[in-house]
């Protein structure tokens, strides 16, 4: 047993018994890890992303030491808004992720199941109802999620409100996108904003959204710049700093640290020579611990992935309208791939394939998401019928019960070799 599994064994111990000495020790386990990043710079991982990673860890360390400052979210939260009233995010997914890294989910996932949690419901709310039942999370300043792409997260928030005796807000996203829809979103926003001015005794400063408004878009210029160039150069990752990118382009949009992690990421790829690697495109969450995709993805230089579909899911050249900083955000979560009919995301997913020329396409069918697993094929005969190689794997991005890595190494085995010939 590595020292990482015996870490979290002693936190699921303490955690029966003394969940704040559980929850400190979870947080000790964090800033361990980001100094060791921070003695680690130079090593295998490219220089912009050892950033990242830090960056994301501090975030959740954040979340969990004051929890009076922060708020659960779902990764589509209109996060903007938080940065100005000084709260920390913390999502159900990325939470769920980090437990999987101290080798707890397991735990959590029992501790689920035994308030009768469906073994079928998405093990990143499981991985999060356990937490909260555990008292491993507490209850926040608030809690916020919208109705885009699950059709789990308004349950799990109501569910959360009730256990953790915290009034979820929960923003309706409708599925046409029309103008009557924008008003309806921004309307919510606005009571969001009463919401959170009342919960921190904090007045909303409209500039300052203005400006984390004008940090986002120079980002997605940058993100852009990053993503083609990502796809040409031999720029190392892993599944978990793949994963980590939604902090970047989710959880910490708008921030000053996100902005100064594309200027990096930039400056850094250009240093890096070309590659000959397969290209792919990832559809879905990436599992990754999961041992064969590990193998193919993590410092490989055969195989890279070029881009997942949440490095797109806000479309490619939008911009968010600084003067409307409300409105804008309600655009943008209107307008987001996930919402509306399925063809939305396949017709970004083909025109993302096409523009960084990737060889591949990886679909990853998390257990539970009933949106991925309706979806998927679906797109696979839209990438057929454009003559793109296309994989549908299926497994669980965080729950190590659920993986077959037998079929998985058989399959993409089989996949690769079929690409590569193409190639
Ligand atoms: S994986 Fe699917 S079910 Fe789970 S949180 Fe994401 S969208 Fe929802």
């Amino acid at each position: 047993m590595g020292i990482v599994e015996k870490y979290g064994g002693l936190i699921q111990k303490t955690a029966q018994k003394h969940p704040g000495r559980a929850r400190k020790l979870m947080r000790v386990g964090l800033l361990y890890e980001r100094m060791r990043l921070r003695v680690k710079r130079g090593g295998a991982i490219p220089k912009a992303l050892n950033d990242l990673n830090r960056l994301a860890i501090r975030s959740v360390a954040r979340a969990l030491k004051n929890p009076a400052r922060a708020a659960w979210v779902n990764l589509f939260a209109p996060v903007e808004l938080l940065q100005g009233f000084g709260l920390a995010p913390m999502s159900i997914e990325c939470f769920t992720a980090f437990a999987g890294g101290f080798h707890i989910e397991d735990f959590l996932f029992r501790r689920a199941e035994a308030m009768g949690m469906s073994d079928t419901l998405c093990s990143y709310h499981k991985g999060f109802l356990g937490a909260v039942d555990a008292d491993l999370l507490e209850k926040p300043c608030a809690s916020i999620t919208t109705t885009l792409a699950c059709d789990c997260n308004a349950n799990t928030f109501r569910y959360l409100s009730r256990r953790a005796g915290e009034d979820a807000f929960i923003i309706d996203i409708p599925y046409e996108n029309s103008q009557s829809s924008l008003s309806y979103i921004a309307a919510q926003l606005e009571d969001l904003v009463r919401l959170l001015e009342r919960r921190t005794s904090k007045r909303f400063d409209e500039q300052a959204l203005r400006a984390a408004l004008a940090r986002e878009n120079e980002a997605r210029d940058l993100h852009e710049t990053c993503l083609a160039m990502q796809a040409k150069k031999d720029y190392p990752a892993t599944l978990t700093l793949h994963m980590f990118k939604l902090f970047a382009t989710h959880l910490l949009a708008g921030s000053e640290e996100v902005l100064s992690y594309y200027r990096a990421l930039a400056e850094d790829m250009r240093c890096y020579p070309d590659t000959e690697a397969l290209k792919i495109l990832w559809i879905h969450l990436m599992p990754y611990y999961q041992p064969t995709l590990k193998e193919y993805f993590n410092h490989n230089p055969l195989y890279r992935i070029v881009a997942s579909d949440f490095d797109f899911d806000y479309g490619c050249g939008e911009r968010l309208d600084t003067n409307h900083p409300l409105e804008a955000l309600a655009r943008k979560m209107a307008e987001n791939i996930y919402n509306g009919p399925y063809e939305r995301k396949t017709a970004a997913a083909l025109c993302t394939a096409e523009s960084l020329d990737a060889d591949g396409v990886i679909h990853f069918c998390h257990w539970g998401c009933k949106q991925s697993a309706g979806g998927a094929v679906e797109m696979k005969r839209a990438f057929d019928a454009a003559g793109r190689p296309f994989l549908i794997l299926d497994g669980d991005g965080v729950d190590r019960r659920n993986d077959a890595d037998g079929q998985i190494r058989t399959r993409t085995e089989a996949f690769f070799e079929m690409v590569r010939a193409r190639k």
